[in-house]
């Protein structure tokens, strides 16, 4: 089935993206179930380019062929995934510590410039001596700017002095909570988070609006900082700008240090262009770096993905990268980039219709405007994203993709049988295909 779904793609695609990505790719019919399909990729590299592109398309394919809503996953791993999950399952309740951590995001491979530096000193400064300078340190920037990266590198400088540390988003310390509730384990949980040395906490704009969460997160605060345990946040935003948020965790997350990262200046830009290339082992002539650090947006995440696809281009078709190819493959992330509509910005206008809050949305609210709005969301975001019915339910928080589905088969029903409804979501549609084309 897989190969017959990849010769019908064949005819609809550039005969170039055929021969260079979907050509590679494998079918898993072991694997695959009636909707769940598996294509194995060379590397990351394709099957990131796939999921982007094609992950959608081959899912409609594949329900055009069968009369099943298929989930399209494309992987690089060959054992199955099963026995994966299988094996991590006794883990669950261990303390995460250093495994977590990226080993290549260290303060060597950070490169400093006036746009970080500050908070490149105040996190080394923390990572030398924890807890005793800055408790908490928050690091707060755009996306792509480097929070991350800092916040490992703490974790990769104190890797070797027998710490505990514990690396976690806020998402995934939410998840663990409400596991641990579930479970009846909240214990071993206070255990894990209460008893670490240092508590590597990413992306704490996300405990808006999560009461539950907040008071969890407020004890662990408390108890690390009263016994001298270092705490590093990092955000979108400063503490004070964070809705939804309670004031006595605003107030503590201000104790300590607040140092912000700026996108970077060209100079910076050039630099680390030129590391990435030294990283990856890449020659790019110095005219080719300036003209991608002139002409790319600040954000370093997508500054990578640029040198990358640069490096998997003239590796795929065996050719030195030329400034031409250089250009042309600027221009292909611009386009992707334009088209690319993010489940953010679907959230946040169905909001504005719907006159609720954006976190309501993502909360667990069963109030049956919300659920509503959740639905609406799910739909749009079927239609206008690569999103996959597995990954809505994680950006939701729900168990499985059947949520999803069902939500999916509400709206659809809905439609036919209240055409007000159905103009109301064309007109949705509509709106974020405008505001995203401006
Ligand atoms: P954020 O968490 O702020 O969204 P990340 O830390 O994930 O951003 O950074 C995105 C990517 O850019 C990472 O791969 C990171 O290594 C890289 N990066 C960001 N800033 C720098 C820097 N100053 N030097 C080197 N790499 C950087
Ligand atoms: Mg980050």
């Amino acid at each position: 089935l897989g190969e017959k779904i990849i010769e019908k793609l064949k005819e609809e695609i550039p005969q170039i993206e055929y021969e260079r990505y979907i050509k590679n790719l494998r079918y898993d019919e072991k694997r695959s179930k009636v909707d769940h399909a598996v294509f194995i990729a060379p590397n990351l590299f394709v099957a990131n380019w796939v999921k982007r592109k094609y992950s959608k398309k081959l899912s409609q394919l594949f329900e055009l062929e069968t009369g099943v809503e298929t989930f399209v996953e494309i992987t690089t791993k060959k054992e199955p995934s099963i026995k994966k999950l299988a094996e991590k399952k006794p883990e669950i309740n261990q303390p995460t510590t250093s495994t977590k951590i990226n080993p290549t995001y260290t303060f060597e491979n950070f490169v400093v410039g006036s746009s970080n530096q500050f908070a490149y000193t105040a996190a080394h400064r923390v990572a030398e001596k924890p807890g005793e300078v800055y408790n908490p340190l928050y690091i707060y920037g755009g996306t792509g700017l480097g929070k991350t990266h800092l916040l490992h590198a703490i974790g990769n400088f104190n890797l070797k002095k027998s710490k505990t540390i514990i690396y976690a988003t806020i998402e995934q310390f939410m998840n663990d909570f409400t596991y641990h509730l579930r479970q009846k384990t909240i214990e071993n949980f206070r255990e894990k988070y209460r008893k670490c040395d240092i508590l590597l906490i990413d992306d704490i704009q996300f405990l808006s609006g999560k009461e539950g969460t907040q008071e969890e997160f407020f004890h662990t605060f408390n108890e690390l900082h009263t016994d001298g345990k270092q705490i590093v946040l990092t955000s979108d935003q400063p503490p004070k700008k964070i809705a939804g948020l309670e004031e006595r965790l605003k107030s503590r997350f201000e104790w300590g240090l607040i140092a912000d990262i700026q996108p970077p200046e060209l100079e910076t830009k050039i630099a680390i262009i030129k590391k990435k290339c030294e990283l990856n082992g890449i020659q790019l002539e110095d005219e080719i770096v300036n003209y991608l650090a002139a002409n790319m947006d600040s954000n370093i995440r997508e500054i990578e993905g640029i040198i990358l696809k640069l490096n998997a281009y003239s590796t795929l078709v065996n050719q030195e990268i030329t400034m031409e190819l250089a250009k042309n493959v600027l221009n292909e992330q611009k386009r992707e980039q334009q088209k690319e509509i993010s489940l953010k910005e679907i959230v946040d206008v169905v909001a504005n219709e719907l006159n609720i809050k954006p976190s309501e949305i993502k909360s667990k609210s069963r109030n049956r405007q919300i659920v509503n709005a959740r639905r609406i969301v799910i739909y749009l975001a079927r239609n206008l994203t690569p999103n996959s019915m597995p990954s809505l339910a994680q950006f939701f928080g729900m168990k499985d993709h059947t949520s999803v589905s069902h939500a999916m088969k509400k709206v659809k029903e809905l439609m036919e049988k209240d055409a007000n409804f159905k103009v109301q979501i064309d007109e949705l549609l509509h709106k974020i295909k405008h505001a995203n084309s401006e």
